[in-house]
C-alpha cells in the first residue's frame, strides 16, 4: 500500500511489526555474521520502513534499525571506542533516486563541486590507527562508536602496512574483504572437512576477522581497500580523489577503479561500466558509492546519526534473482 495512502495509526502498526524483524536479521547480519535472509530482502523492509518514518516523522522510534549503526561488539573482544565516529551509507536502488540525492544536495550547496565515485567493496568496515607511521590498533566499525580490537588479525593481512611511507598519526578507514578465489577455495575446503560454509565473502571476510585466532586470520587470504581517514586533516589532500593517492603512496591497497564525476552524466557512464564489469572483478561489489569531492565541503555538509549527507551507495540489484519454484497446483 502506498504510504501516501496510509493514516498515521496504520503507518505506526506497519512500522512496529517490520522493526523487530529487521532488528533480527540485523543481529543474525552483524554479530552472528550468518544472514537468515538475502540482502535484497532486508533491503527492501528497509526502504520500507525508511519510507513509513519519512511520510510520518512521528512514529519513529529512537531504537529504530533507521536510527543506528548497525553492528555488534562481540565477547571475547576489547572494546575500541571511535573518537569519530564510524558511519553507514545511505543508499538508492536507481538511478532516479541518485538524481534525486544529486539535486537535494546542490538546493543545499551553493557553491560547485565534483563527485568521486568508488566501487561499493563488499566485505568489512574496518579502522586501522598510526602513531608517528607505525600500526598501533585496528578494529571493527561495531555500532559506530564503539567496535572490536582485533590488532593481532589485521596483523596478519598483508595488504595492511605496519609501518608508513611517513611517520604521521593517521586514522585510516576502509575494507577488509575476502576475494571470490579465495572465498570459493575456502567454502570448497569447509565442505570437504564436513565444515558449515560461509553464505557470501562479506561473511566469510566477517567470520575470519571478527574470531580470536590471528593463525585463522592469516590462513583465509583476505584483502583491504583503505578509501578514508577519520580526519582529513591529519594528512594532506583536500580532495577525496587525492587522498585516495596519498593513502596509496603511505603504503595502502586502495581500488584503482575510482573516477571524478563532473556531471551526474559522468556518474551514469560509471554506474552503467561497473554493473557490466562487475562480475569480472576479483572481488565482490555491491555498489557503487558517490562523494563529494572536497573533503572540507563533506566536513560542512555533516552527517546524520547514521549517515554521511555528502555521500550515497547506489546498490546493484541482487546478483542472480533467486528463482522460487513453490508447490504448483496442477488443475488440468
Ligand atoms: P552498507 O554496507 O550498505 O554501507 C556502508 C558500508 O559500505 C561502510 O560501512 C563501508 O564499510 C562500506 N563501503 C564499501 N566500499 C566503500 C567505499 N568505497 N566508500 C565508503 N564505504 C564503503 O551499510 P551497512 O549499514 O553496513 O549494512 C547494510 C547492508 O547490510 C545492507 O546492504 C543489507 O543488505 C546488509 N544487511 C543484510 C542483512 C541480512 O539479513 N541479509 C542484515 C543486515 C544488513
Amino acid at each position: 500500500r502506498p504510504v501516501e495512502k496510509m493514516t498515521v495509526e496504520e503507518a505506526a502498526k506497519e512500522a512496529d511489526e517490520l522493526r523487530p524483524k529487521i532488528i533480527k536479521w540485523g543481529e543474525d547480519y552483524y554479530t552472528s555474521d550468518n544472514p537468515d535472509v538475502e540482502d535484497s530482502v532486508y533491503d527492501a523492509a528497509y526502504a520500507r520502513l525508511q519510507a513509513l518514518e519519512a511520510a510520518f516523522p512521528n512514529i519513529v522510534t529512537e531504537d529504530s534499525p533507521t536510527q543506528q549503526v548497525g553492528g555488534a561488539v562481540l565477547a571475547g573482544f576489547t572494546k575500541v571506542r571511535h573518537e569519530i565516529p564510524m558511519l553507514s551509507l545511505g543508499d538508492v536502488f536507481s538511478e532516479g533516486e541518485l538524481d534525486e540525492f544529486n539535486q537535494r544536495l546542490r538546493e543545499h550547496v551553493t557553491e560547485p563541486f565534483d563527485y568521486n565515485c568508488e566501487l561499493k567493496i563488499d566485505g568489512l568496515a574496518i579502522s586501522l590507527r598510526y602513531e608517528n607511521g607505525v600500526f598501533v590498533q585496528g578494529s571493527t566499525r561495531g555500532n559506530g562508536q564503539i567496535g572490536e580490537d582485533i590488532t593481532a588479525n589485521l596483523r596478519r593481512v598483508d595488504s595492511i602496512p605496519k609501518k608508513l611511507s611517513q611517520p604521521l598519526n593517521v586514522v585510516v578507514r576502509g575494507e577488509c574483504y575476502m576475494p571470490k578465489e579465495s572465498f570459493l577455495k575456502l567454502n570448497t575446503d569447509r565442505e570437504a572437512a564436513g565444515l558449515p560454509t560461509f553464505a557470501n565473502p562479506r561473511n566469510a571476510a566477517a567470520g575470519s576477522l571478527r574470531q580470536l585466532d590471528p593463525e585463522v586470520t592469516g590462513r583465509r587470504h583476505l584483502s583491504t581497500f583503505m578509501y578514508n581517514v577519520a580526519d582529513y586533516e591529519t594528512v594532506s589532500a583536500r580532495t577525496q580523489s587525492d587522498l585516495l593517492a596519498e593513502l596509496q603512496d603511505l603504503g595502502f591497497a586502495v581500488n584503482v577503479d575510482s573516477r571524478v564525476a563532473h556531471s551526474m552524466a559522468d556518474v551514469a557512464d560509471y554506474v552503467q561500466e561497473y554493473t557490466g564489469k562487475r562480475t569480472t572483478l576479483a572481488y565482490g561489489i555491491d555498489g557503487i558509492v558517490i562523494k563529494v569531492n572536497s573533503l572540507p565541503l563533506e566536513q560542512a555538509i555533516g552527517a546524520t546519526v547514521k549517515v554521511p549527507k555528502w555521500a550515497i551507495a547506489y546498490k546493484f540489484p541482487p546478483e542472480e534473482a533467486e528463482t522460487v519454484v513453490r508447490d504448483i497446483e496442477w488443475t488440468v
